[in-house]
């Protein structure tokens, strides 16, 4: 075949703006990383960012942490969830959803899948008063929303709590309303492969003093919380001082340091995300045999990733399927396969749960293809790339290799 095979790379992320680079030299020769580590009168980089990024969420307020499953875990842990509570989430996700669930020593409630890969809303509402789970941990699993506003009447209707793992959906949005700010908290992640990059790190959101506090004490504040950037009166701390358990998972003032020129950029960055993914899309959707996830018209996404079907497709298939892409350079992930492998997983592989039926998220994963779009591709790339996957899904069936 003429086409020439893909030589990019699907992880490679661009360099941080330089702006960041000068602003962590300065402070690296300042030798102040800790974020209580300020000169008199000093407001560290760690405060600044909570204030930057509370203001851009729209949230009362903000704490950075050192992963989005550190924000997740906090949260969880704040909103009062532990040993033998049960905490409804989704059955598709990524391993440090139930594994905060766990960490905080309570059980998962899995929740099936939409065929366009959102929680699935019927299901969760029958689990949640079969269950009476107080909380749901709710991931935008590869930035696909669910009805939001459907989903907070089924929360306030059964009486559980949402928290959202916004790790996909930084700067989506429901019906103009930012992802992370329907629920009690909204938890993201920094880490190299999400939104912003500062290799590791996390922010949880809420507009709920007390818990907020409770937060940041678990966060590892010593009695130094009065040097949070947006943070709650110091009133709220009474109880919270003393009754919180110190988790250490600080954010330090050098990624703080390096995200707030990225924030700044952000827009930049989603516009850039979605002209690749709608590229992408846009050829996979002349292919017959590829179905595409529906995007709600309510929904704002963040294209940082694409994901598609091969409906009925057997995994014998399927690994073909990925074999052929990888041939010509293309690295797609496949959900089917029996063992988890590089950032994949599913809910049969995570031991410590209980093990639950999810017929509907398995039938799913067994013909779902997943595929990272960093901002270093080219629409070229795009274009090439695209073209790759529809050959090798025409190819599936007539038996011809690629
Ligand atoms: C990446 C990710 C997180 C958080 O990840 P950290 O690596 O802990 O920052 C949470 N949920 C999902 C779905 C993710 O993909």
């Amino acid at each position: 075949m003429a086409r020439p095979s893909f030589t990019g790379n699907l992880t490679q992320q661009p360099p941080i703006p330089d702006e960041g680079i000068a602003a962590a030299v300065e402070l690296m020769r300042s030798g102040r990383l800790h974020r209580y580590n300020v000169a008199p009168g000093e407001v560290s980089q760690a405060a600044e960012l909570e204030r930057e990024y509370a203001a851009r969420q729209g949230a009362r307020y903000c704490l950075a942490v050192t992963s989005g499953g550190q924000a997740m875990q906090i949260a969880l842990r704040a909103a009062g969830a532990g040993a033998a509570d049960l905490v409804l989430t989704n059955g598709f996700t990524l391993a440090p959803v139930p594994g905060a669930i766990a960490a905080v020593g309570a059980r998962p409630v899995l929740v099936e899948t939409t065929p366009d890969l959102a929680i699935d809303l019927d299901d969760l509402a029958s689990k949640a008063r079969a269950s009476g789970a107080r909380f749901l941990l709710l991931s935008n699993m590869r930035g696909h929303l669910c009805d939001m506003d459907r989903l907070m009447r089924i929360a306030a209707a059964e009486g559980f709590a949402v928290i959202e793992d916004c790790a996909h959906t930084m700067g989506a949005r429901w019906n103009g309303k930012r992802s992370g700010s329907f629920g009690l908290a909204g938890c993201f992640s920094t880490q190299t492969y999400k939104h912003l990059n500062s290799g590791e790190g996390g922010f949880l959101v809420s507009d709920d003093a007390e818990l907020m506090a409770r937060a940041t004490i678990m966060s590892g504040s010593y009695m130094l919380y009065e040097r949070h950037g947006a943070g709650p009166d110091l009133g709220a701390y009474g109880d919270a001082r003393l009754d919180s358990p110190n988790m250490s998972a600080r954010m330090d003032n050098l990624r703080a340091a390096i995200l707030r020129p990225q924030l700044r950029a952000i827009e930049t960055a989603i516009a850039g995300w979605n002209a690749r993914h709608d590229r992408i899309a846009g050829i996979l959707g002349t292919c017959q045999a590829i179905r595409l996830p529906r995007r709600p018209a309510p929904e704002t996404y963040v294209g940082s990733s694409i994901q598609f079907f091969l409906d009925g497709l057997d995994s014998a298939a399927a690994t073909g399927f990925v074999a052929a892409l990888a041939g010509v350079g293309v690295e797609v992930k496949w959900f089917g396969a029996a063992e988890p492998a590089g950032f994949t997983s599913t809910h049969k592989s995570w031991r410590y749960v209980a093990a639950q039926d999810l017929p509907q998220t398995d039938a799913l994963l067994s013909c779902l293809f997943d595929m990272r779009i960093p901002l270093t591709l080219s629409l070229d790339d795009c274009d090439l790339i695209a073209s790759h996957i529809t050959d090798a899904a025409g190819a599936i069936g007539t038996g011809g290799a690629v």
